[in-house]
């Protein structure tokens, strides 16, 4: 993502521009469509510009991108904020990045940007660049074009798992993380799949460390695996249960009610701290008793 009109989070533009009134986006629509928007510079590519607005006087406006916040604008016209030059300041914008997007898309470079645009027409990955979002509020400085380029496989891996519902060996491989073992068959490294590109990572991280394959320095500070910790952990014991329930239900006891008549012996197991001990209440008796070796065969012979 090399192109400085790529922006980092195009849908949250997108989202910004729905807060601004009917009136606001009417107006700034109009603005932009007669060409009013000049200028519009990259300051910090992907996260902040400035763009000079002509109507009727000349307006300054910036736009900028904070991982917490999203994107924000303020104007030198006497509203300052929430006006029609900013809407029109992001709209020029939002068709810079459009272009710059369908440019690395046709060069073929991976570009987390293009994989973000092509990711608003697909519902399934939801919540497009939550990982982005916390690289950066973690970075506090533009990204580097190496890790851009990182961050962008595995937005088009992610997007990937969502449409198969599942991921390969081919998948890790593709964002680098040779686990050893190749194909296509499905690696079980989540419960359900992830609703957002960030807990995607985790997981994958999660799974890279298990086999002692190393993750990105860069990705360190946000690879923070307790997220899904507690997760992991629910799933792995609903697995157990699985198949506890699984052994069990194709063991065959005979297990005959007793007959007419007959009395019920009570069993129960008695742990003291250096030994452990099988006892019986047989019929008639009040008190329980340490069965013999010999009365256990027997036992077991008779039932
Ligand atoms: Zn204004």
């Amino acid at each position: 993502m090399d192109d400085a009109f790529e922006l980092l989070d195009p849908r949250n533009a997108q989202a910004f521009l729905k807060q601004f009134s009917a009136e606001a986006r009417r107006k700034g629509e109009a603005c932009f469509r007669r060409g009013a928007v000049q200028d519009v510079v990259p300051e910090e590519p992907g996260v902040a510009y400035s763009a000079v607005v002509k109507d009727g006087d000349h307006y300054e406006v910036d736009l900028e991108y904070d991982p917490a916040e999203g994107w924000s604008g303020s104007c030198s016209c006497p509203l300052g904020s929430d006006c029609e030059h900013i809407v029109a300041a992001m709209r020029a914008l939002l068709a810079e990045h459009s272009r710059a997007a369908v440019r690395s898309l046709s060069t073929g470079g991976p570009s987390a940007s293009a994989s973000l645009a092509a990711a608003r027409s697909r519902p399934a990955a939801s919540d497009a660049g939550e990982l982005v979002r916390r690289l950066l509020a973690a970075r506090k400085r533009p990204l580097k074009a190496e890790e851009k380029k990182f961050l962008g496989k595995v937005r088009t891996v992610y997007e990937r798992c969502c449409q198969a519902g599942r991921i390969t060996h081919w998948d890790f491989e593709e964002m680098g993380l040779r686990l050893g073992g190749y194909g296509w068959d499905a690696l079980q490294i989540w419960p359900t799949l992830p609703e957002n590109d960030y807990l995607f990572w985790l997981y994958v991280a999660n799974a890279a460390q298990q086999r002692q394959v190393q993750i990105p320095e860069f990705m360190q500070p946000i690879t923070d695996l307790s997220a899904i910790q507690n997760r992991l952990a629910r799933w792995e014991r609903e697995r157990q249960i699985q198949r506890w329930k699984e052994k069990l239900g194709s063991l065959h006891l005979p297990s005959a009610p007793p007959a007419d008549g007959q009395a019920l012996t009570d069993l129960r197991v008695l742990v003291e701290e250096k030994e452990i001990c099988l006892q019986w209440l047989r019929p008639g008796q009040t008190t329980f008793d340490t069965i013999k070796h010999a009365q256990l065969r027997q036992f077991a012979a008779n039932y």
